[in-house]
């Protein structure tokens, strides 16, 4: 990668006229903005620049879940492509996309594969869902087909298909979830085949974390990397948002694309966290005519980072996710997520399994305890343990050792689809 800056990438100008066509627009075409820059106080003939956009308050998730055709913009005859979010944090919320959009969204991905090095000479594994209304493979393979990838839909299903396809094509990149990439590694070390040295050399890992906040590779992200000999990169996309931001080769955070999206990271009071603190992930569309956002409040924490990055680009990056709203717990006056107490267990390499249970105390304290599996001295580790959890997150969760089997029990439920290592039992 050469320090010179891809010519797609916007300038503060071009971003700021794009932030005014979008706030005049929606004061135009969308009810719920309407009535929400009148309760505000602002006018539509206002005019408010980027850095002043706190003017205007951020909306919740919930809004736009509850009332989704305020935000429409378009009548219905404009409307050629309907999603709806997985549904896995909270109501299910119903998409909608223009043809315009749509074109939109595969320049968004278009800009993020190239930001990752993809480039016409790339054939594709797509181990992501094209349908039941995810917009997520789609997007990828509008994006890809913008570079002229060649592309190969093998969804999410079937690792069989993956390992056979990956023999007669050869692909040289793969886009999927990390925990199915485990699982076709899996498979293929079942048969015999020799993963890494099949030619796949970029993995693009989205949905679950495969970096540590200091972008250091996760256990996930190293296995990865071992099993497929491929380099992973993480990307980020927000149905919604219909746009994503995708890691460079150096690996420090996903890349804004600023003639798409304006992004700020809150507190809980409204306020912008310092840099490189995980705050929520407040994003503006820019371009967008079906359903455009404003100060939208995702319910995603994660840090922003803005010094240039060593590829040469200048424009903002984002660290990890390090949780979601309805995951963050209050523990003894700080606020943690699930995922900083995982990176502590998945760093201990006594506990063999563990299982994270958060109880709600009161309104404004919750208790965690952590059930662990490990080899050894128990009660020697569990007190190590607490150590360290007291050193890095500043409080100490109860820990109590369990047999495997009923730490396999907590992951996986009756009816449970996924393994889980957090259970919520505050709700
Ligand atoms: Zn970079």
């Amino acid at each position: 990668m050469t320090a010179a800056a891809p010519p797609t990438e916007a300038t503060p100008a071009r971003q700021q006229a794009a932030w005014e066509e979008t706030f005049r627009y929606a004061g135009k075409h969308s009810r719920f903005y309407r009535e929400h820059f009148a309760r505000a106080g602002i006018s539509p003939a206002d005019k408010i620049p980027l850095a002043d956009i706190a003017r205007i308050p951020p909306v919740d998730k919930s809004v736009v879940c509850q009332q989704p055709d305020e935000f429409l913009c378009v009548p219905r005859e404009k409307i050629v492509d309907i999603v709806t979010t997985s549904g896995t944090t909270g109501q299910p919320l119903l998409w909608q996309l223009t043809d315009s959009d749509l074109e939109r969204l595969g320049y968004n991905e278009q800009l993020s594969f190239a930001t990752a090095g993809f480039t016409a000479a790339d054939t594709v594994l797509l181990a992501v869902a094209m349908d039941r209304c995810f917009i997520a493979g789609m997007a990828y393979f509008l994006g890809l087909r913008k570079l002229a990838c060649g592309i190969v839909r093998a969804g999410p299903a079937a690792p069989a298909l993956h390992l056979d396809m990956i023999r007669r094509v050869r692909p040289t990149a793969v886009v999927s979830v990390p925990s199915f990439l485990h699982h076709v590694a899996e498979k293929a070390r079942e048969t015999g085949f020799d993963l890494a040295a099949a030619g796949i050399r970029k993995a693009v890992c989205i949905g679950e974390p495969v970096r540590e906040n200091d972008f250091s590779l996760n256990r996930a992200g190293q296995l990865i990397e071992t099993h497929w000999g491929a380099k992973v990169f993480s990307t980020y996309g927000v149905t919604e948002l219909a746009a994503s931001l995708c890691e460079c080769p150096a690996g420090q955070g996903g890349h804004l694309h600023p003639g798409l999206l304006y992004l700020e990271a809150l507190d809980e009071a409204g306020q912008p966290v310092p840099d490189g603190q995980a705050g929520e992930l407040t994003a503006t569309t820019l371009g967008v005519e079906a359903m455009p956002l404003i100060r939208y409040r995702s319910g995603d924490f994660a840090a922003i980072h803005r010094a240039p990055c060593a590829c040469g680009r200048t424009t903002l990056r984002i660290g990890p996710i390090v949780g979601r709203k309805n995951q963050k717990l209050k523990l003894k006056g700080t606020t943690v997520f699930p995922s900083a107490l995982k990176t502590i267990l998945d760093t201990t390499p006594e506990v063999s399994t563990y299982a994270i249970i958060a109880r709600r105390e009161n309104d404004l304290a919750d208790t965690i305890e952590i059930k662990i599996s490990c080899s050894g001295d128990a009660a020697k580790i569990s007190a190590a343990l607490r150590e360290r959890f007291r050193g890095e997150i500043k409080v100490a969760p109860h820990i109590t050792p369990a047999t495997a089997a009923e730490i396999e029990e907590l992951q996986l439920p009756p009816g449970a689809r996924k393994r889980r290592y957090f259970a919520d039992l505050r709700h």
